[in-house]
């Protein structure tokens, strides 16, 4: 029998009656002729809540407490969902991340998956028995608990597709696909039928919430089909694959903003080898993730090296910036937080010259000024002001004639 992963998001499983609710869907599917195997998240906000908690009572929290902590949100899930399949006569049983054979590296909160050690789950599909896995979390080489970071029940559930030789993993949330752009932000938005692997994978790091990245990539190298989709109205959704066929490939795909990041900028860098080496060493070596950077031509020996950091990150960004400026004879160090990326995505970018004029051109009209741009064979991004953000991604939606 054809196997599916079927992973829930914490809206579909916010209280009794969505639990229920997919309970009785995963029954169907049963009965449709498909072998299930599902993952959870925690319900609702729980992660969330659970992280204030944390923080209401320390302003310590260890790795692997916290680790421990969060992994109980998934824990509650698999097993009430397992309680309404019961009621429903199917056959089910929890298994923690660490029991379904996740195995991760050390790195609490936002560990990475090293193998999967799938027999378990196995011998419960084989043995008719549907099992309910907890998303987000594994348990790591020296059999500590581990969490794979924020939004990481996608990635379990695309990890354990591939191991397991799924035909297809459907991912279930609130929203009924990925769209052209936020509906929140441009309500005419249009679901997209299917979208590329590479596509999504610029969607999701660019803004696009639907997938968390992690997962996209796993999908990408393992060749796992992706069915993202509603649980609120079952419809089908939009179909995340290799390629898209060249007559379906739209020049542009989608339109996304990002507003979680900041920009630094080190002004009068002398302009010699190894000075950008140094800066970039050190924000890796504190785990700071770099995302555009932009390095002007020097005219009298000197530059300016901007570049962009996740907002949580900045603090330490700063601090090792601030460091390193006098060290290399910089003049100062510069921040701008009210900043927002807007990006276009589409595969048909590639082969149709042209895109970034138009785009240039759109926000022009509107007289929104550019502050960055950074480009990929499959996607073109804008830094501008914060307030410009959704105004910007709503004119270039309309711009590329996007609309449903
Ligand atoms: N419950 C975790 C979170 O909220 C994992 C997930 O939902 O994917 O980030
Ligand atoms: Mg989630």
């Amino acid at each position: 029998m054809p196997l599916a992963v079927q992973k829930f998001g914490g809206t579909s499983v916010a209280d009794a009656d969505r639990i229920r609710a997919v309970a009785d869907h995963i029954a169907r599917t049963r009965r449709a002729g498909d072998d299930v195997v599902v993952v959870v998240s925690a319900m609702g906000k729980t992660t969330d809540s659970l992280i204030r908690l944390a923080e209401d009572v320390s302003s310590v929290q260890p790795g692997r407490e916290l680790d421990m902590l969060l992994t109980a949100g998934e824990r509650i899930s698999m097993a009430l969902v397992c309680m309404a399949l019961a009621e429903l006569g199917v056959a089910a049983a929890s298994f923690t991340g660490s029991q379904a054979g996740i195995i991760t590296d050390t790195t609490h909160t936002k560990a990475k998956i090293l193998e999967v050690r799938g027999d378990r789950l196995r011998e419960s599909v084989a043995a008719g028995i549907v099992p309910v896995v907890a998303g987000f979390q594994g348990v790591s080489a020296n059999r500590d608990v581990t969490t794979l970071g924020r939004g990481g029940s996608d990635t379990t559930a695309v990890a354990l597709a591939a191991s397991l030789g799924a035909e297809r993993c459907e991912i279930y949330t609130d929203v009924s696909g990925v769209f052209s752009a936020d509906p929140r932000i441009v309500p005419t938005a249009r679901r997209l039928r299917q979208v590329s692997f590479e596509e999504m994978l610029e969607i999701a790091a660019t803004g696009g919430r639907v997938l968390a990245l992690r997962s996209v990539e796993f999908a990408r190298n393992h060749h796992v089909p992706l069915h993202v989709r509603s649980s609120f109205t079952w419809e089908p959704g939009t179909w995340v694959t290799e390629e898209v066929p060249t007559m379906e490939q739209a020049i542009v795909s989608a339109v996304t903003s990002d507003t979680s990041e900041a920009k630094l900028t080190i002004t009068g860098v002398p302009d010699r080898p190894g000075i950008a080496a140094s800066l970039f060493r050190a924000l890796a070596e504190a785990g700071v993730n770099v995302d555009m950077i932009v390095q002007n031509t020097s005219h009298d020996g000197t530059t300016d090296i901007s570049f962009t950091v996740p907002r949580t990150e900045l603090h330490e960004a700063v601090a090792i910036a601030r460091d390193l400026a006098p060290k290399i004879d910089s003049a100062s160090v510069l921040v701008d937080e009210n900043v927002a990326q807007v990006s276009l995505v589409g595969a048909g970018m590639k082969t149709h010259p042209g895109v970034t004029a138009t785009m240039f051109e759109a926000l022009a009209r509107e007289e929104i000024n550019i502050l960055m741009i950074s480009t990929s064979p499959i996607r073109i991004s804008c830094m501008v002001d914060a307030g410009a953000a959704d105004q910007a991604v709503r004119i270039l939606h309309a711009a590329f004639d996007l609309d449903g």
